[in-house]
Formats: C-alpha cells, sequence, structure tokens
C-alpha cells in the first residue's frame, strides 16, 4: 500500500487538494515550484509516497531514492539549468530547519550562489 498522511500539505498536492505548479511527474516522483522561491529556478522534488525525511528511508526505498535524483536532472533540464549550474538541498530535520515532513529535494537555480549556503560557518567539524 502507498504511504499517505492526510495532514500533510505535500501528500495534498500529489492527491490534487492543493494547486501546485507541476514541472514534471512520474509514478515515483513530483516536481513543482516552491510557492516562495530563493531564486529563479526554485522546484521541490517529493516522493509521491510520504515518507517523513531522509532519516526514514529504508534499503526497500531505494528506488524511490534513486527517482528523486534523476527527477533532478530531469528538472534541470526542464527548467533551463543543466548546463549554467544548480544546487540540490534536503533539509533533514530541525537543525536544517526542515518545515514540511514530507521528503523534498530543494533544486535551485538561475543565480550565481555562494558557499558555504549559511552564514557564520564554523570550521569545526559537529
Ligand atoms: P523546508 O524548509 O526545507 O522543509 O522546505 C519547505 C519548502 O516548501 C519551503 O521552501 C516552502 O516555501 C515550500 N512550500 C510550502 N508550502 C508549499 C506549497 N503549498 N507549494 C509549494 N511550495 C511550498
Ligand atoms: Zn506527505
Amino acid at each position: 500500500m502507498p504511504r499517505i498522511e492526510s495532514d500533510c500539505i505535500f501528500c495534498k498536492i500529489v492527491a490534487g487538494q492543493i494547486p501546485a505548479t507541476v514541472v514534471y511527474r512520474n509514478e515515483h516522483v513530483m516536481a513543482f515550484r516552491d510557492v516562495n522561491p530563493t531564486a529563479p529556478t526554485h522546484v521541490l522534488i517529493i516522493p509521491i509516497e510520504h515518507i517523513p525525511s531522509l532519516s526514514h528511508l529504508s534499503p526497500t526505498d531505494e528506488t524511490i531514492a534513486g527517482h528523486i535524483l534523476l527527477a533532478a536532472r530531469t528538472v534541470a533540464e526542464i527548467t533551463g539549468v543543466l548546463e549554467s549550474g544548480y544546487r540540490l538541498v534536503f533539509n533533514n530535520g530541525p537543525d536544517a530547519l526542515q518545515s514540511v515532513g514530507h521528503i523534498h529535494a530543494h533544486l535551485i537555480g538561475g543565480k550565481s550562489m555562494g558557499w558555504p549556503p549559511f552564514p557564520g560557518a564554523s570550521v569545526h567539524h559537529g
């Protein structure tokens, strides 16, 4: 049985209950524009099934995990950033400020970015 969470905003987008600007979809994943873009290209790539975070992936999710990365490449091509470059970001858990509990890759591009991706980066390993 596919995993679905009725309270999840991204499951509602998958079900068509909340509108989204869909960029790409196949049987495993869906990609849509972030409602609050941080760059000219900002697309979220999610598994169709509800998986709360990367930490919840299990070995049986190998196919889904692979499809997220393959879809990122496809979305980069569709949105025209394949050559110019793009960043794929998974915010996972509280320290990373994950705000939606359904795995999503942020595909960000269309502008030159900085590194590290946050201010005050420490040189100490934690
Ligand atoms: P994160 O903070 O990594 O969990 O990212 C969640 C992202 O989902 C944020 O960038 C939000 O702007 C985005 N978001 C939240 N609700 C929607 C929505 N209904 N449609 C598109 N993007 C959304
Ligand atoms: Zn969900």
